[in-house]
């Protein structure tokens, strides 16, 4: 048996380098940039106009004018107009290039529009007011977002506006997410007495949804032949695999030896750790196969301890590594890393995570009812409220 220390270093150092691919920039979403997105153009690209109003030179407005002549209108996706006497002004709208001649915007809520006059109030104005200017956001070819960064909605207005109609990306991998056990049936199907509905395959890949994978379901009864045959199948097709159950010491267990007897070299069976003790690693033909212990909470455990690190460090993503505060006093005795299930309060800007305990690995509603695992070390079997460790979240705070 291996430390979750030495487990994690495994499975790091085996990685995956994923293609590179180009997509059209609506299907980039979700996927990891492989390029710097840079700015084409000034950011705004002109002089652009913040308020529906009025433009004027403000030395008219400080030597005491009021009532403008209104020349014309800039409006918006209008080229741009002149003002052609500093004592006259033009209604622009927002979004319109600036006119030459002004510098000032004056928005109409201060302006009183008499026929082709303007009549602007006694107001506190500054020169430049209203002006958006151009390049004060963003200078061109400035880099606005850096490779290797997940696209979220966020980017995608950045993408966009640049004119990257096509984006090099990180092809998604292609995980297989097979599910084990004869006492698992499907969803929409009512089970018998002694069955369950089968919850793993779907948590595993609504997971692997919200990274941008690609994922199939498989299941499979525990017959050692049948497992045999369909998992060699789809080690051929799939990248990665992502089994649960049957890696424990059951008379149903066949999942180990099966994925030996298939070529798949073994990394590590066995970890010194609460939940997911009997977690299975192992490779072939650069291709990692990850099999979990199929209670629930171990699965999940397993997978944002283990799978979600490796597979940020295959696409480069940075690793971001949580420290909470423990709320307050756990015992754990056993040899073993706990990864104990928190329910995390911010308490006057500090966050505190409250244990809550569960009824162990197979108590899927626990997951529910918690935020994400506090990592509590093997050596010690007292943990102090107050205490630092590191947390690994599953959601995002509220
Ligand atoms: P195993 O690791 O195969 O010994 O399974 C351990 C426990 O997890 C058993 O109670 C199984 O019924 C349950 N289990 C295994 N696979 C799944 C799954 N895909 N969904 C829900 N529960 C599962
Ligand atoms: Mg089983």
């Amino acid at each position: 048996m291996i430390s979750v220390q030495e487990a994690v270093e495994i499975i790091q150092s085996n990685i995956i380098e994923p293609e590179l691919i180009e997509v059209p920039f609506y299907d980039a979403v979700g996927k990891v940039l492989a390029e710097p997105i840079a700015a084409d153009r000034d950011f705004p690209p002109f002089n652009r106009v913040m308020m529906d109003g009025v433009a004027i030179n403000n030395e008219q407005y400080q030597s005491g004018q009021r009532l403008f002549a209104i020349e014309a209108t800039q409006l918006a996706g209008a080229p741009q107009l002149e003002l052609k006497n500093v004592v006259n002004c033009l209604e622009v709208m927002t979004g319109a290039m600036l006119p030459i001649g002004a510098d000032t915007v004056i928005r109409y809520e201060d302006v009183t529009i008499e026929g082709n006059k303007a009549v602007i109030n006694d107001i506190e104005i500054k020169k430049g007011q209203n002006i958006h200017l151009q390049g004060q956001d963003i200078k061109t070819k400035q880099i606005i977002i850096e490779s290797n960064t997940l696209i979220t909605p966020a980017e995608m207005g950045v993408i966009t506006t640049v004119g990257k109609n096509k984006v090099k990306v990180y092809k998604p991998l292609k995980f297989a997410i097979i599910s084990t056990g004869d006492e698992l049936v499907n969803v929409e199907e009512e089970p018998e007495m002694y069955q369950i509905r089968q919850s793993n395959s779907h948590v595993l890949r609504a997971s692997l949804d919200q990274l941008g994978m690609v994922s199939q379901v498989f299941h499979i009864v525990d017959k050692k032949e049948e497992l045999k045959s369909r998992i060699e199948k789809i080690l051929s097709e799939y990248d990665v695999l992502v089994l649960s159950g049957g890696v424990s010491k059951g008379k149903s267990d066949f999942v180990p030896e099966v994925l030996e007897e298939l070529g798949v070299t073994k990394h590590f069976h066995r970890v010194a750790q609460r939940p997911g003790k009997p977690f299975w690693f192992g490779t072939i033909r650069k291709k990692s196969v990850f099999a979990l212990p199929g209670n629930p909470v171990s699965t999940f455990l397993c997978f944002n301890k283990y799978i979600l690190p490796w597979l940020r460090k295959s696409y480069s993503l940075d690793d971001n590594i949580q420290l909470t505060q423990l709320a307050e006093d756990f015992e754990f005795k056993p040899d073993l890393t706990y990864f104990l299930q928190v329910k995390v309060n911010n308490d006057k800007g500090m966050l505190k995570a409250k244990p809550v305990v569960g009824q162990g690995s197979g108590d899927l509603a626990n997951l529910v009812f918690a935020d994400g695992f506090l990592e509590l070390p093997a050596n010690k079997s007292n943990f102090k409220a107050g205490e630092v460790f590191p947390y690994i979240p599953y959601r995002t705070s509220e």
